[in-house]
């Protein structure tokens, strides 16, 4: 038994699905398939532990000893059960070499096919295809061009260009139309043209062929597309790419012979309905390239009748066996079915939703599996905003706005300004423009552009071009395949149906209808939204919500992990119930400090002259606070309410434009320049580490007082309302124990004093934020003066590195691209650092108080990885945005079902 190298063929296959570690997704669908019994083309694959191998050999180019002959043995396994040898003059085995890693890359790395032609084997090849010259120079050109460009580094253009070129001298429409000596013709170009910028001649010997293509497939794992893309979808931890080499099929030798991809269920909208495209006559790439629009897959049922029945047969099969989606490539030759590769289909959200609740319900995966298929970014997209319909309807049928319709790729609404090109789209993106990039069709090169952009338009290619693709599993979106757009990039304009279009012009387009409308169109919730938030919708006429509902209900009895929300007003207390809150983690009393009728009486509150002219301006304030707070508590019930105390530096509030101190000192009363040498006073060299959160509270005794007051106040009102709310006030920025010690203290006397004049008792909690790196230190002794803590992951992110939160902006990019760090920890949780803090905090502050309850109410909270975390270290709760809820609750059931060992039910 061979180490590096697995054979699949003849109904048998060295490895499984299970292999894909090493085998790579490509290599484990080819071998499970083959083990199947599906007709697959034999080859072999090359384990993905040599391309680590070579990684950390000198110079990255070095093989295990045992790899050669390995290759030897396989490659005359394959001979035999061929019956053809590689390159063989008479009748030539020629193979393909494919790349494929454990995670799926689409397009991101290097195949080369028809791999064993040259100039003899070509004839061969001609004369075995009934002395179709056509088929073999065709076919011996592609291979020089992709050998070219992959193993030689000779840009793919001059060909492309060679190519046109032939095909004006011939005055030839399409590839088509050229002739087996025009090919035999441009076969000679493509071969001085390689002679010319490689320095050689194009290599004759297959051997040499195989191990060149074999190497340089190796080495597109660390091509930069392919580099970005695992940094842009965060995929670590892998070995590298497994390398096939697998027998050629031939989809291109005439109309009995046809290529395409198909999908078991619509990756758009998860609908249960075959799904994908085919071209007669062509070569496997042609259908992803793009090139000629392919027809839809329900078309081959005339066309090639007997394969198309196959077809649906393998289809069904592949999914009852990895009771999943799955994407397939398949080639018709003469008539006869090969499948090319099966993988777990990308899907958008709206599809991810359907397809786990449909499975369901028809028995194929538990409920418990359908949680874990759905990904938090899907749930992102199901919140994703739709065109107002309304507005839509007046574009389109009133102001002809409508300019043309193309295919539905990846749904959601998207506006902005016109980009050509992936650079423009990343350039204006990085101004704050939002970009639409239009192109004739995307390649791997432009995915910055892609990212950059809210949507893609595309005028060639069908649903599962590159664009489609790679767009919908980024979740944008997209639409493809609009044949009326012409680009004309000399002028930056596209003129569709005689109207032009300047770059930087405003459009939108619409993922889920394919239609292009002039100009920005505003957008509306989505139907979950409407239902859940706006009210505006009945459930009964919203299906996505329904499934929605159903996921989350699902995910609700999965997690151990609590959610709860940050809100600060009542509308927001009333999204984060909607959205399946289960108390509020921080309100942010501050917030309701800007409101235009409270701003002024804050600012009279912080310039007072003395303690008294203070607590004038704080009992104007009191019964406001109260007033908010009364209200939160309504919309939240008997669910737990964290409010926080006063946390900013008080300048925040004060006025710094001229005109603006010149109106706040009228209104106070006091001279412009009292006010300003006030404002001067509280100037901070760096605010964010002065005069704030508990030591406000501890040098203006009288804020808290009457924040606390406010508090205790609406709890007895809402309280006599006969609803058992829990109020807890929470104490920010703690460093010291004996702060919290000191504010513990004047709070809970302040609180009883409410308490006995209402003659009423509401249980009240006073706990704090941990959020400065000696609170976690000595959270023993602080927990044993709070009955809880709440992890302020931003302030500690941001103390822990000594990165201030509103400056990093400038470095850490560049951090991110150096790979200094992994990505921006104030998005994603650093476990290793603030997580390590958060671990001893935890720890020492359960031993020390072994009833103290932990959340964290940082952005953190609704961040999917943050959020395994937090489930990981034991804290009672997350709490974060009311429309992150979704992610949250989803992630921490993911997070607890993969703790019980829970795998996703597949073989995949
Ligand atoms: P990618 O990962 O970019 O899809 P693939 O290795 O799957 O690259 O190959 C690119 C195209 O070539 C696909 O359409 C595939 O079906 C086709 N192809 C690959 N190997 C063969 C083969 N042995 N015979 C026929 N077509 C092939
Ligand atoms: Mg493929
Ligand atoms: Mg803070």
């Amino acid at each position: 038994m061979a180490t590096f190298v697995y054979f699949f063929g003849d109904g048998k296959a060295d490895g499984h699905a299970g292999m894909k570690p090493i085998l790579g997704g490509k290599g484990a669908g080819l071998h499970e398939m083959t083990n199947l019994g599906i007709p697959v083309p034999p080859g072999f694959t090359i384990s993905a532990e040599v391309c680590r191998f070579r990684e950390e050999s000198d110079g990255g180019e070095r093989y295990p000893e045992a790899l050669e002959a390995e290759v030897d043995a396989a490659l005359a396994r394959l001979e035999r059960l061929r019956g053809k040898r590689l390159g063989d003059p008479r009748d030539p085995l020629l193979v393909s070499v494919r790349s494929g890693a454990a995670a799926s890359m689409p397009g991101m790395m290097d195949t080369v096919l028809n791999l064993g032609l040259n100039d003899r084997s070509v004839l061969g090849l001609a004369e075995r295809a009934g002395g179709n010259r056509r088929f073999a120079f065709d076919a011996y050109r592609r291979f020089i061009s992709m050998f070219a460009s992959i193993v030689s580094g000779v840009r793919r253009e001059l060909f492309e260009d060679a190519l046109t070129e032939k095909k004006r001298a011939r005055g030839a429409r399409s590839d088509a139309d050229l002739a087996g000596e025009d090919l035999a013709a441009l076969v000679e170009d493509f071969k001085a043209i390689f002679a010319r910028e490689a320095g050689e001649p194009f290599p004759q010997e297959p051997r040499s062929q195989l191990w060149r293509a074999i190497g340089a497939v190796f080495e597109s794992w660390n091509n930069d597309r392919a580099l970005r893309y695992r940094r842009e979808k965060r995929l670590t931890g892998l070995l590298g790419t497994a390398v096939n080499v697998q027998s050629m099929v031939f989809g291109n030798l005439g109309d009995r012979s046809a290529t395409g991809v198909g999908f078991t269920r619509d990756p758009a909208t998860g609908e249960d309905r075959f799904y994908g495209e085919f071209l007669v006559n062509a070569q496997g790439e042609d259908v992803v390239a793009g090139i000629r629009t392919p027809l839809p897959i329900a078309r081959m049922e005339e066309a090639l009748p007997d394969a198309y029945r196959r077809l649906l047969a393998v289809k069904d099969r592949l999914e009852r066996h990895f009771r999943d989606v799955q994407d397939m490539e398949f080639t018709v030759e003469e008539g006869e079915l090969f499948l090319l590769q099966t993988r777990t289909g990308q899907r958008s959200g709206l599809a991810a939703l359907r397809i786990a609740t449909d499975m369901v319900d028809e028995g194929l995966i538990d409920a418990e599996t359908a949680v874990l298929r759905v990904e938090p970014s899907h749930l992102d997209q199901l919140l994703f905003a739709v065109f107002d319909p309304a507005a839509k309807q007046r574009a389109v049928a009133g102001e002809k706005r409508l300019v043309a319709k193309g295919l539905a790729a990846g749904p959601g609404a998207a506006c902005g300004a016109i980009a050509f090109t992936a650079r423009d789209a990343e350039a204006r993106a990085r101004e704050g423009v939002r970009v639409i990039l239009v192109r004739n069709e995307t390649s791997p090169e432009d995915i910055g552009g892609m990212v950059a952009a809210q949507g893609i338009l595309t005028s060639t290619g069908g649903l599962t071009s590159h664009a489609a693709v790679v767009g919908r599993g980024m979740g944008k979106c997209c639409v493809v395949g609009c044949g009326a757009i012409r680009i004309d990039h000399e002028r930056r304009e596209m003129s569709v149906k005689g109207r032009t279009f300047a770059e930087g012009a405003a459009i939108s387009i619409d993922g889920t209808t394919g239609e292009v409308i002039e100009g920005e169109l505003p957008t509306s919730p989505s139907e979950i939204v409407r239902v859940l938030v706006k009210g505006t919708l009945a459930a009964k006429a919203a299906p996505v919500y329904r499934r929605f509902e159903r996921l989350m209900a699902w995910a609700d009895a999965a997690r151990r992990l609590k959610v709860r929300a940050n809100a600060d007003t009542p509308e927001d207390a009333r999204a984060a119930v909607a959205f399946g809150a289960q108390g509020i983690g921080l309100t942010r009393t501050e917030h309701m400090f800007f409101g235009p009728d409270r701003l002024p009486v804050v600012r009279a509150m912080i310039v007072a002259r003395d303690e008294e002219a203070r607590r004038k301006a704080l009992a104007r304030l009191e019964p406001m606070q109260r007033e908010d707070f009364i209200a939160i508590f309504r919309a939240m019930g008997s669910r737990p309410v964290t409010i926080r105390l006063l946390d900013p530096p008080l300048h925040e509030f004060l006025p710094h434009e001229p005109e603006q101190v010149e109106a706040l000192a009228r209104d106070l009363g006091i001279t412009r320049a009292e006010l300003e040498k006030k404002v001067a006073s509280l100037h901070e060299f760096n605010p964010m580490l002065g005069h704030r959160g508990c030591r406000l509270g501890i040098t203006y005794p009288e804020i808290y007082e009457m924040q606390v007051r406010a508090i205790a106040r609406a709890a007895c009102a809402v309280g006599r309302e006969g609803i058992e709310i829990r109020p807890e006030i929470m104490i920010p920025l703690v460093a010291v124990d004996r702060e919290l010690k000191l504010l513990r203290k004047r709070t809970s006397d302040e609180v009883d004093r409410v308490f006995d004049d209402e003659g009423l008792c509401v249980p009240t909690l006073i706990g704090t934020m941990i959020e400065i790196p000696r609170a976690c230190m000595t959270a023993d002794a602080i927990a044993r003066e709070a009955d809880f803590f709440s992890f302020g992951t931003n302030d500690l992110t941001q103390c822990t590195y000594g990165f201030s939160r509103d400056d990093a902006g400038t470095f850490l990019p560049s951090y991110e691209d150096l790979q200094l760090i992994e990505r921006d920890p104030f998005a994603t949780l650093d476990q290793e650092g603030v997580g390590g803090l958060v671990r001893t905090a935890v720890e020492k502050g359960r031993a020390a108080n072994p009833k103290l309850k932990i959340g964290i109410c940082g952005e953190h909270g609704g961040d999917a990885p943050s959020v395994r975390f937090f489930h990981a270290v034991g804290l009672d709760y997350v709490s974060c945005s009311p429309y992150r809820l979704p992610v949250a609750r989803l992630a921490a059931a993911q997070a607890a079902l993969e703790e019980r060992g829970k795998k996703v039910q597949a073989a995949s």
